[in-house]
């Protein structure tokens, strides 16, 4: 594993904001995409793993938005036991390659059933604000009910994009069966929609955005959500929360995200850290092993040492909190 000194000195190599202090304990990202990372900013995936770690984010759920990111996004996940895959045509590649969804949407199908490292059909939804004429939302609805009935299939946990699109999220869900898990990525809407989303049993995750001043209706939803709802995601390369706003993001960020809302909510910030990764793992569909935690499969190969300390222990409630 690669050393803190180390880390630092690739952040400085690579221009990228420098890492906030690490976290009192472990907390989850759950929706970033560390290829599109790759591509912004140059930081490799396992290196951006490693970083997340150093500050106390230990498990990460890794989006697909098209095809060939669902692909890796699988087979990232299955290499790295800390990771998680989501797997889906996002609205707007589905609205800008009409030819790409039908094979686009077989192989999300054909993911679904790879196994526990593919936890997620996402990130799937409506996007009106990017996609403005009606025959792309057209097809944007028809692809969204296509996601929705493969993750009920399956028993994934749906992770949905909405942008300008909150009646007709709500609207085709509720055409929908609907899976039993269901995450609003970057939540977007004030607390009204919260609730609206809450009284349906889903989680909000709140991203980076949160932390800008203009976003009260973000702050005002985040009041209303019940602890055990409440996610938090960096949405990575995108959404740079303050002191980095317009910087490449990227997951050793989200301490930043995760200082705001335990403030917000006047929450101590250790025990913020272990309700995120337990909430992220049920919103997930359950445990899986920290960075660095000592799975089954490994033990033949030796212990793997966390980068940050004593590393976390193995039990999912303990992972949370660093000794
Ligand atoms: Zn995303």
């Amino acid at each position: 594993m690669t050393d803190p000194t180390d880390l630092a000195a690739l952040l400085a190599d690579l221009g990228l904001p420098e890492a906030p202090e690490p976290l009192p304990g472990f907390a989850a990202d759950s929706h970033t995409h560390l290829d599109a990372v790759e591509e912004r900013s140059g930081l490799r995936p396992d290196d951006a793993l490693a970083l997340a770690a150093a500050v106390g984010i230990d498990r990460i759920v890794q989006v697909g938005c098209d095809e060939p990111s669902s692909l890796w996004a699988a087979e990232f996940a299955l290499a790295h036991p800390s990771v998680v895959a989501a797997v889906a045509l996002h609205p707007n590649e589905v609205a800008r390659h009409p030819e790409r969804t039908k094979p686009g949407v077989e192989t999300v199908e054909r993911l679904a059933g790879a196994g526990a490292h593919v936890r997620a059909i996402g990130e799937t939804g409506l996007d009106y604000f990017r996609t403005t004429e009606p025959e792309g939302q057209v097809l944007q609805r028809e692809a969204f009910a296509a996601h929705i009935e493969i993750a009920a299939a399956h028993d994934l946990t749906l992770v949905i994009h909405d942008r300008d699109a909150h009646d007709d999220i709500l609207d085709v869900l509720a055409g929908s069966t609907a899976p039993s898990r269901v995450v609003m990525h970057c939540f977007s809407g004030d607390a009204d929609f919260a609730h609206r989303c809450l009284d349906r049993g889903y989680w909000l995750s709140f991203p980076g955005v949160t932390t800008y001043k203009a976003n009260h209706h973000l702050r005002r939803a985040l009041a209303v959500t019940p602890p055990d709802r409440l996610l938090v995601e960096t949405d990575a390369p995108y959404l740079t929360p303050v002191p980095a706003r317009g910087r490449p993001n990227s997951t050793y960020l989200l301490p930043h995200t995760i200082r705001f809302v335990a403030e917000q909510r006047e929450w101590d910030l250790a025990e913020t850290c272990a309700l995120l990764t337990r909430n992220t793992m049920a919103a997930f569909g359950g445990a899986w092993p920290a960075l660095g935690e000592i799975v089954p499969e490994a033990v033949g190969s030796g212990p793997k040492s966390s980068p940050t300390d004593s590393g976390p222990a193995s039990a999912p409630e303990a992972g949370a909190t660093r000794g």
